[in-house]
């Protein structure tokens, strides 16, 4: 039975998700890890439930989503993927960091594979349709998981709205806002999983697109 795991991570609190199988192969979406006791705490979940990290897949490119993408990539020698139009973004990501006043623990990785719109990330038993929603960021992409019926939209959605689209290489048009309501609005029942902890509501509400 594939297990979802989330941690929000870095001072951001950003979500990463692993996608499992007890002492099996898993997935990680979004290295989001930034400080030594993060670190451990995956580590740690990785080392009981004995799991082989071997895909490493990003939502988007931006700094606090591959914070930990070095460091993850390098300790388990999983291969990462990121859609090709956020090279620009993970090769600046030091520098957006910079301007928010963070250093990456480790550079980001160049991308062991590009992921594409339809595409398919396998690891034993689990696998992830690539999404493209281009909007927050030119390759922003989802993940969907068609058995759980999960669907990783990264920060392209949060609560009741569409993603923010005015970060570094957010595009602001109608085709990026349609993306979002396309998820937001889909008439099959979905269960959601943000990227993006900080966006859920804090007055204890339910969020609609969260599971
Ligand atoms: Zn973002």
């Amino acid at each position: 039975m594939i297990q979802l795991k989330k941690f929000s991570f870095n001072p951001l609190q950003v979500n990463l998700y692993l996608l499992y199988e007890d002492g099996g192969s898993a997935i990680l979406i979004d290295p989001s890890a930034f400080d030594e006791s993060e670190f451990s705490e995956l580590e740690e979940f990785v080392s009981l439930h004995s799991l082989t990290i071997s895909r490493i897949i990003n939502t988007h490119g931006h700094f606090d989503h591959v914070f930990g993408a070095g460091r993850l990539r390098k300790a388990y020698g999983a291969e990462f993927m990121i859609h090709q139009a956020d090279s620009g973004l993970i090769a600046s990501a030091e520098f957006q960091a910079a301007a928010f006043g963070f250093r990456l623990p480790a550079a980001v990785p160049a991308p062991d594979f590009f992921l594409e719109d339809g595409s398919e990330v396998v690891s034993g038993n689990i696998s992830l349709r690539v999404i493209h929603v281009p909007g927050h960021s030119p390759g922003c992409v989802a993940f969907h998981q068609p058995e759980n019926g999960w669907l990783f939209t990264g920060d392209t959605l949060f609560a009741g709205s569409i993603g923010r689209t005015d970060l570094p290489g957010g595009i602001t048009t109608r085709s990026s806002g349609a993306s979002g309501r396309s998820f937001l609005f889909c008439p099959k029942k979905r269960r959601y999983c943000r990227a993006m902890a900080r966006f859920q509501p804090s007055d204890g509400r339910k969020d609609p697109i969260h599971s």
